[in-house]
């Protein structure tokens, strides 16, 4: 009975190091980095495993799948949702998320702050950014941000928090650069009173240089949990 997870502690080891160097050698000592385990394809034993080594921060892709494992999820659990999401499917995670970070339209946005005004909540949210101009990708482009910003800080129901990306896979520096730009400056103006602080970026391929280009946030699903396995 009982499985192993000891691979699950191996990896958050060298996972939390390599966080811990990069850190050290680019970032203030101040300055927060927190791990999200992102969990599409895996069981909700492993997740919980994750949780009990302290990984509280868990990232959701998919709103079936999420409604499969939630009431499994042991209760330290903090969820975000991160994939590409639906406006009729908000309704299944508006009570049980507590940030969407995959925002990319106005539309969403609105349905978004809609139910959650119905619920008497405040939902934290980030606005996804497609930095590569890739057209497989989601997200707004780096030029119509700051009017979804500015639209959305005037939505009463949502908080937006900062942005989200997954660049690139080849030249993810330049990319990763181009986003923290891109934060620090739509930080910096303060669009429609928005207080952001939260720049989520970083993925078992690139986590290392996203918190060099000053990640506050990175998922990491493979390097954590090992390949995975689609059914
Ligand atoms: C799958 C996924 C991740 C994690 O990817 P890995 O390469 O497995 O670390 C991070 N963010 C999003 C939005 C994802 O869909």
């Amino acid at each position: 009975m009982g499985n192993d997870f000891r691979y699950i502690d191996e990896n958050l080891k060298e996972i939390r190091y390599n966080i811990a160097e990069a850190a050290a050698k680019y970032r203030s000592p101040e300055e927060q980095i927190r791990l999200m385990a992102v969990t599409k394809t895996v069981s909700y034993e492993a997740v919980n495993h994750a949780v009990s080594l302290g990984v509280e921060l868990l990232g959701e892709n998919r709103v079936q799948e999420y409604q499969s494992k939630k009431n499994y999820y042991s209760s330290l659990a903090d969820v975000h949702f991160i994939g590409h999401l639906q406006t009729n499917k908000v309704k299944y995670i508006v009570d049980s998320v507590s940030m969407i970070q995959s925002v990319d339209s106005l539309k969403l946005a609105s349905e978004i702050n809609r139910l959650a005004e119905a619920k008497g909540r405040v939902m934290d949210v980030l606005c996804e950014v497609n930095v590569g101009g890739e057209e497989s990708k989601s997200g707004v482009s780096p030029d119509e941000l700051e009017e979804l910003v500015l639209r959305m800080s005037e939505m009463k129901n949502i908080r937006v928090r900062g942005l989200m990306t997954i660049p690139p896979p080849v030249d993810s520096d330049v990319f990763l650069a181009r986003m923290q730009e891109l934060f620090l400056e739509t930080k910096s103006k303060k669009i429609g009173g928005a207080d952001m602080d939260v720049l989520s970026m970083g993925m078992t391929h690139d986590y290392v240089q996203a918190v060099k280009y000053g990640s506050t946030l990175v998922r990491i699903g493979t390097g954590l949990f090992g390949a995975r396995v689609y059914k």
